[in-house]
C-alpha cells in the first residue's frame, strides 16, 4: 500500500502550500478510491485528500457499511491524521469503526480507529 500511496501523491495539487497528502479508501469488497489534497489560491476552495476519496466513493454509489479504512500518506516528518473537517465528513458518512492508517515518510505506521479520533463530536443524531 506504501508504494500505491508513494505514486498517488505525484497526483496531488499542492502548489500553494507545498503539502501534498494522499489518501485510498478501502471498501469492503476490495474496491479503492483514491485522493489527493487540491490546493487553491483561495484556501477555502481546496480539498483535502481524505475528503477527496470519501466523496468520490460516494458518487459511485458507496455506503457507509461499505467502508473500512482509510490509507494516509504526506511527506511530513510526523504522521498526518484527517483535519477537523475531514473528520466531520468521515463522522457523517463512515462508521465510527473505520481504521485510519498513516504513513510516515519512513513508513511508520500508526493505526487509529475513527471513534477513537472523534469521540464527543457532532453528527446527525443532534440534528433531530
Ligand atoms: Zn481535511
Amino acid at each position: 500500500m506504501f508504494e500505491k500511496l508513494q505514486e498517488l501523491l505525484k497526483n496531488s495539487q499542492s502548489k500553494y502550500y507545498h503539502f501534498p497528502v494522499a489518501c485510498i479508501l478501502e471498501c469492503d469488497d476490495g474496491s479503492c478510491f483514491q485522493g489527493v489534497n487540491v490546493e487553491t489560491s483561495s484556501p477555502n476552495a481546496g480539498i483535502c485528500a481524505e475528503r477527496n476519496a470519501l466523496f468520490q466513493a460516494l458518487a459511485c454509489g458507496k455506503k457507509k457499511e461499505n467502508f473500512k479504512r482509510i490509507y494516509l500518506y504526506s511527506l511530513s516528518k510526523k504522521n498526518i491524521l484527517p483535519c477537523y473537517i475531514c473528520r466531520q465528513a468521515l463522522i457523517d458518512y463512515c462508521d465510527m469503526d473505520l481504521e485510519i492508517i498513516t504513513y510516515g515518510q519512513d513508513q511508520t505506521i500508526e493505526k487509529y480507529r475513527l471513534g477513537d479520533l472523534c469521540c464527543h463530536s457532532f453528527s446527525e443524531e443532534n440534528l433531530s
